[in-house]
C-alpha cells in the first residue's frame, strides 16, 4: 500500500524532522516578521521534486507549493503556520531561542518541521499519488487580522475542494489524536473604550464628572452579560484585560480607556456579546453623563470543521494503525481562537489535534516561557495528515 511506503520514508527522515524544529526553535520571528523563516522554507524546496513553488504570496510571507500527482483528482490543501511570539524563552532547551525576547511558544516550529519533511515525501511519491496537494506554509497566525486572510485574498483556496491542518497540543497525551466536529474552537473579538468625564479635584466630586466610576459601573455590569444574556449550555467569557485608571489620589480623572477580550463559541452568541457591550456603552453615557467612544472588532471566527470531511478524517486515522498512535479520540471543545477558521469559512475541511505533552516533568500551556512539546508528536502529525490526505485524494474514505 502506498500509504505504508510512506511512513517507511517518514520513518527514514524522523531525525531531519527533529532537526528543522530545532532549528526553527533556535531562530524564531514575530508574526508579520517572520523574513529567516520563509526564506529558510522556501530554501528547503529548491531541490524537492514539487510542481510549483510561490513565494511572498499575497504580498505576505506565505509560500504555497504544489504538488500534482500522476493521476487526476481532488484538490486538498494542508497549512502549516509558522511564526512565533513575543516571549522570553524559559525553557533551559540546548536548542533554546537565540533571538531575544521572540520564542516558538506554540508549537509552529513542529508543525513547519513535520509539513516541510511530509511535502517533501508526497513529492517523492508523486507519480503514484491522485489529486493535487496544496501545502500553505502561512505566517503571522498569532496576531490579527493573521495571515490567513490575506492568503484567502490572494486566492491561496482557489480551486481547493477541502482543507486540513494540525496543531500539536502540549496539554494533550502525547501518543493520541484528537478530532472535534462543528463549532470547535471559539472567535476572538476586540474592543476598546474610551470614557470620557471631566477632571477635578477629589474634595469637590460634584464640580467634576468621574470617569473611573463610570468606567468601574461599566466592567461590573460586563460580567452580567455571561451570567445574564447567554443560554447557559452556550460559551462565552467576556475579560477586560486592560483599565487605564492610574492616576493621583486626589484628583478625580477625566477619562478611562478599557480593553476587553471577548470569546463565543457560536456566531450567535458573538452577536449577543456585541449587541449587550454597545447597550452598556450607551447606558453608561445616559446614566453617568460620560461620553463613550466605542471600538469593537470582531477577528478570528468560531472554527467549524466540517462534519463529513472530519468523519473522513477520523476514518483515515483509524484505518492508517500508525503505530505511534494508541488512540484516535473526539476532543470537547478548545477555548483558544485560531486563524485556520478563515480558511473552514471558505472551503469544508477540519483542524484536527496532536497530543504533543512532554514525557516528562510538567506540560507547559502553549504561550508559556517553558512550553515544550514532545518531539515525537512530530512524526505523528506527518503520517497522520499523510494518512487524511491520501486517503481525501484517492476517495478510499467510501470504501
Ligand atoms: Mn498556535
Amino acid at each position: 500500500m502506498l500509504l505504508d511506503e510512506v511512513f517507511e520514508r517518514l520513518d527514514e527522515k524522523k531525525d531531519r524532522i527533529i532537526e528543522i524544529r530545532r532549528y526553527l526553535h533556535e531562530h524564531p520571528e514575530l508574526s508579520f516578521e517572520e523574513e529567516e523563516t520563509a526564506k529558510y522554507i522556501s530554501d528547503f524546496y529548491a531541490d524537492v521534486p514539487v510542481d510549483h513553488v510561490e513565494t511572498d504570496f499575497g504580498g505576505q510571507r506565505g509560500i504555497v507549493v504544489t504538488i500534482n500527482g500522476a493521476k487526476s483528482g481532488k484538490t486538498i490543501a494542508i497549512r502549516a503556520d509558522f511564526d512565533a511570539l513575543p516571549i522570553k524563552e524559559e525553557t533551559g532547551l540546548p536548542f533554546a531561542s537565540k533571538n531575544e525576547g521572540v520564542m516558538h511558544a506554540c508549537g509552529h516550529d513542529g508543525h513547519t518541521a513535520y509539513m516541510l519533511v511530509l511535502a517533501e515525501t508526497l513529492a517523492e511519491f508523486k507519480d503514484r499519488l491522485q489529486g493535487t496537494v496544496r501545502v500553505i506554509h502561512q505566517p503571522a497566525e498569532e496576531m490579527p487580522p493573521g495571515g490567513a486572510i490575506g492568503m484567502i485574498e490572494a486566492g491561496v483556496l482557489d480551486g481547493a475542494e477541502a482543507i486540513l491542518g494540525i496543531h500539536v497540543m502540549s496539554n494533550m497525551e502525547t501518543g493520541k489524536v484528537y478530532y472535534r466536529s462543528g463549532n470547535t474552537q471559539t472567535g476572538r473579538s476586540y474592543f476598546k473604550l474610551v470614557v470620557q468625564g471631566k477632571g477635578g479635584h477629589g474634595s469637590s466630586p460634584h464640580l467634576a464628572n468621574d470617569a473611573v466610576v463610570a468606567a468601574s459601573s461599566f466592567v461590573m455590569n460586563l460580567q452580567t452579560i455571561v451570567s445574564r444574556r447567554i443560554n447557559p449550555f452556550d460559551a462565552a467569557t467576556v475579560t477586560i484585560g486592560n483599565l487605564d485608571g492610574k492616576g493621583t489620589f486626589n484628583v478625580i480623572k477625566d477619562s478611562v480607556t478599557i480593553e476587553g477580550d471577548i470569546r463565543a463559541m457560536s456566531d450567535e452568541t458573538r452577536e449577543i456579546v456585541e449587541r449587550e457591550v454597545r447597550a452598556f456603552t450607551e447606558g453608561l453615557e445616559r446614566s453617568f453623563r460620560v461620553t463613550c467612544d466605542l471600538e469593537y472588532k470582531n477577528d478570528y471566527p468560531v472554527l467549524y470543521n466540517n462534519p463529513e470531511v472530519t468523519e473522513q478524517v477520523r476514518q483515515s486515522l483509524d484505518r492508517a494503525q500508525i503505530p505511534e498512535v494508541d488512540a484516535v479520540l473526539e476532543t470537547p471543545p478548545q477555548p483558544p481562537s485560531e486563524d485556520f477558521a478563515y480558511y473552514l469559512q471558505k472551503v469544508p475541511g477540519c483542524f484536527f489535534y496532536v497530543g504533543a505533552a512532554p514525557e516528562t516533568g510538567e506540560a507547559y500551556p502553549h504561550h508559556h516561557p517553558k512550553f515544550n512539546i514532545d518531539e515525537k508528536s512530530l512524526i505523528i502529525s506527518a503520517k497522520s495528515m499523510a494518512a487524511a490526505v491520501l486517503s481525501y485524494c484517492d476517495g478510499s474514505e467510501n470504501e
